[in-house]
């Protein structure tokens, strides 16, 4: 399916709006309230809720054409709003049927707050002893340990997290924010995403009931392909972004057309293997090569605004200084082995780093 042929569900006065928010959600360590409101009010939490739990219930295709416009309007936000359907979906996917029938509806109409801290499990800390361990106990868990990287920590009313157990096995549960023992640190001193309010939350003895775990023990609770679509998605709507302002920069100064359309074409062609993978089954090897490419894109073309913008795109608010930092989140977020591997090589300089003889 190409992005053309997509329903709007989201408005241009909406997105026009959240762009002229996005240096302020990008830059302060307050949750974005005013950019959430607005996606809020464009129904947008109702997207991933089935409509069987009062959704939209959006095909995947759907909703990732709708995080692309968001997130070239506002990453911060959509970033925050990714997380949250990560959840949604982990709910979804293995919930009992009194959980979904308690959080899917309240998610739908936002009156609930739910993030993950789950790559302790697979991207975080994998080379040192786990993280966040979980004791058996009474029929659920104690943990004790550390979830190194939760988006939105402070906001949520839950968290959907994973832990280790001593042999090994993962167990994946949903863990109140109120619960004794659970302690959020301070926001994180990012470069860019500051609105997130990413962050770490210390376990000291936190208890689990049985009703709270959702799947586990497990050797690899989350399945193998534990990572999605959804990261490439937002790097393309960023690049998109980056890629739009260089269209209009090229309607004035002709010699950057083909820049423009350059960067466009990829743009397009991307795009198309995202819906490709979207409409099918996503397979690992093609899903990495896209993300690859994406992070490229995102990375290429938000350095490219920011030169044809030069010093003036340098300076606060300009939106160029914020997309290329933004783009560096896509090195580091949610980035697989073979994903990390696959960017190193695009950043090896050619040949032996000798200079080319004339
Ligand atoms: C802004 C932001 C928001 C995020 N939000 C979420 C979220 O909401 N939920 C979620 O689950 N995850 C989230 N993540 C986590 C993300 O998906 C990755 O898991 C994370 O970026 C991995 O980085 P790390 O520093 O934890 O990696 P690590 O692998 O733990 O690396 C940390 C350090 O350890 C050292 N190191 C690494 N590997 C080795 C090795 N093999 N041997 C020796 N030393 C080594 C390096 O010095 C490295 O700098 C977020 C990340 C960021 C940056």
């Amino acid at each position: 399916m190409d992005a053309a042929t997509h329903r709007e569900w989201i408005d241009q006065t909406t997105l026009q709006a959240l762009a002229a928010h996005a240096d302020r959600a990008d830059a302060d360590t307050d949750f974005p309230m005013a950019s959430w409101e607005l996606v809020r009010g464009a129904g947008v939490p109702a997207w991933s809720v089935p409509i069987e739990f009062g959704g939209l219930g959006l095909s995947a295709s759907e909703r990732l054409h709708g995080y692309e416009q968001l997130a070239g309007a506002c990453l911060t936000t959509t970033f925050l709003l990714s997380q949250r359907d990560a959840a949604v979906r982990r709910v979804l996917s293995h919930g009992q049927p009194a959980v979904c029938a308690a959080f899917l509806p309240r998610l739908a109409r936002d009156e609930l707050f739910l993030t993950v801290g789950l790559s302790q499990l697979t991207t975080s800390r994998q080379h040192q002893a786990p993280s966040l361990a979980a004791a058996p106990r009474d029929g659920g868990y104690v943990l004790e340990g550390v979830i190194p990287w939760v988006t939105g920590a402070a906001r949520a009313d839950a968290v959907l997290v994973g832990a280790t157990l001593d042999d090994g096995l993962q167990v994946l549960m949903l863990m109140p924010r109120d619960r004794a023992g659970v302690e959020i640190d301070a926001p994180m001193d990012l470069c860019a995403l500051r609105g997130s309010q990413t962050t770490q939350i210390h376990c000291r003895g936190v208890r689990i009931e049985r009703e709270d775990v959702l799947a586990g023990p497990a050797p690899r609770v989350l399945g193998a392909a534990a990572g999605g679509l959804d990261t490439s998605c937002l790097a393309l709507g960023l690049a998109g972004a980056a890629i739009d302002h260089l269209h209009g920069e090229a309607s004035v100064r002709p010699d950057l057309r083909p820049v423009a359309e350059r960067f466009e074409s990829a743009r397009q062609s991307y795009r198309r293997q995202m819906y490709s993978l979207a409409d099918g089954q996503v397979e690992p090897a093609d899903a990495t090569d896209l993300r690859i490419r994406a992070n490229e894109l995102a990375l290429h073309s938000t350095q490219a605004a920011l030169t044809v913008s030069k010093g003036a795109g340098f300076v606060r608010p300009h939106p160029a200084q914020r997309w290329a930092r933004q783009a560096l989140f896509f090195l580091v977020w949610s980035c697989p082995r073979p994903a990390a591997e696959g960017m190193l090589a695009h950043l090896l300089p050619d040949g032996d780093g000798e200079p080319a003889c004339g």
